[in-house]
């Protein structure tokens, strides 16, 4: 019998998972952000002023004395109920969903979610499809899943439709996972055509389309384009919300639309993973919205993005006319093409004039150099993004 301290894998100290696991780069890109003296476009995090810390403190005080404790004792597995019935409201109006209360699982972020997902849907080798560039927070989530990732080209209105149909052809994927508004890393938002095409495509096909809607809410202009989850009425999608680029990402609430046919599974999965998301952020947050501090909060980071991304654009049509962009509809993100420059040259340049920028290469996996860099405005004032862009412009015209 072997005793207690024998090693069963051998040399090898951890699950063979985590070699085929990308290393963090979202670390690497935080860790950017933290150095005061750079202008930095690299981050994604919300700009901390636009949290609303007085009406939450208010929320919280409400929250303890109206029902403390209830908000103290576990949660259900789903989430709060009236936070999921807000949720549900929200998106029968805003898209016309017809969702209900018991369809919602609120999660401890969306990230949460794509790790569910993981486990309820993908086993080792299966093909996952992902926009080429792609959203590093879904590459690492579905990698411990050890996924066989199928970059699907994005382009200037969503993702290539002639490669997706042709990768459907040779293998049909367990997921296709996609950010239709304002996608990050590239700004870009599919059109409503785009939206119809990839529905028609996956129908019969037994992919499902995972629609991360993290920064729906967060659209500059006045139209809207439907949700794909609104145009497949057979529900092969699986729609993802967050309150993290709407209101406090240090809350960490998202939450996963569950078609009747995943529930048990989702269910399943969240109390052997988590248990329950923490119930006394979900009153808070609940008790915030309903005193209709979202609709204030939403409309002040939409217009401080907006004028953000105008001063941006700006700046770069001015300064850098040689390198492509599309003007993105909402959201925080930005992707330049750096034409005859590789991502990561560009970024290496930008790093000696102070500036933060990430490279195209980070959001492609199996990695490959893009020439492309992300550009996000959520932390800097239009002051800033004039003068960086100032700085780079300098410094990448002197590398063609
Ligand atoms: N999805 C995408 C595409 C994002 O960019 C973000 C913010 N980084 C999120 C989701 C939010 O993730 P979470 O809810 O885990 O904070």
């Amino acid at each position: 019998m072997p005793g207690p301290t024998t090693k069963p894998h051998g040399k090898n100290l951890f699950a063979s998972r985590m070699a085929k696991t990308p290393k963090s780069f979202i670390r690497e890109i935080l860790k950017m952000t933290e150095k005061p003296e750079v202008i930095s476009f690299a981050g994604g995090l919300p700009n901390p002023s636009l949290f609303a810390v007085e009406e939450l403190a208010t929320a919280a005080r409400d929250v303890m004395a109206d029902a403390g404790r209830a908000a103290l004792q576990y949660s259900t597995t789903e989430g709060y109920l009236p936070l999921r019935e807000f949720i549900a409201e929200r998106y029968r109006q805003r898209l016309g969903l017809s969702v209900g209360p018991d369809e919602i699982l609120i999660t401890n972020g969306s990230q949460q979610c794509l790790d569910l997902i993981g486990k309820v849907f993908l086993d080792p080798g299966d093909p996952v499809f992902i926009e080429r560039p792609g959203y590093l927070g879904a590459i690492q989530a579905f990698s411990l899943y050890e996924s066989a990732f199928r970059p699907v080209p994005l382009l200037d209105d969503g993702p290539d439709i002639d490669c997706l149909k042709a990768m459907l052809e040779e293998t049909p994927a367990r997921l296709f996972y996609g950010v239709p508004n304002a996608q990050n890393p590239s700004g870009i938002t599919y059109s409503e055509e785009k939206r119809r095409a990839i529905a028609a495509a996956l129908a019969d096909t037994g992919t499902i389309f995972v629609e991360d809607d993290a920064y729906g809410e967060l659209r500059f202009g006045e139209s809207s384009v439907p949700a794909l989850k609104s145009i497949d009425r057979e529900s092969r999608v699986l729609y993802l919300g967050s309150f993290s680029q709407l209101l406090f990402p240090g809350m960490r609430i998202g939450y996963v639309l569950m078609p009747e046919e995943t529930r048990k599974e989702f269910l399943s999965v969240l109390e052997r993973t988590s248990g329950s998301t923490s119930s006394l952020v979900q009153h808070v947050i609940n008790a915030f919205i309903e005193d209709r501090s979202l609709e204030v909060s939403l409309d002040l980071a939409r217009n401080s993005m907006a004028s953000r991304m105008r001063a941006l654009c700006k700046s770069l049509d001015a300064l850098l006319p040689r390198m492509p962009f599309e003007i993105p509809q909402g959201g925080i993100y930005l992707w330049l093409g750096t034409p005859g420059i590789s991502g990561d040259l560009a970024a290496e340049a930008a790093k000696r004039v102070g500036v933060g920028v990430v490279p195209g290469r980070l959001f492609s996996y199996p990695e490959e150099d893009i020439q492309a860099v992300r550009l996000s405005v959520s932390r800097l004032s239009t002051v800033m993004i004039r003068e960086a862009i100032g700085r780079v412009a300098s410094a990448w015209n002197a590398l063609t």
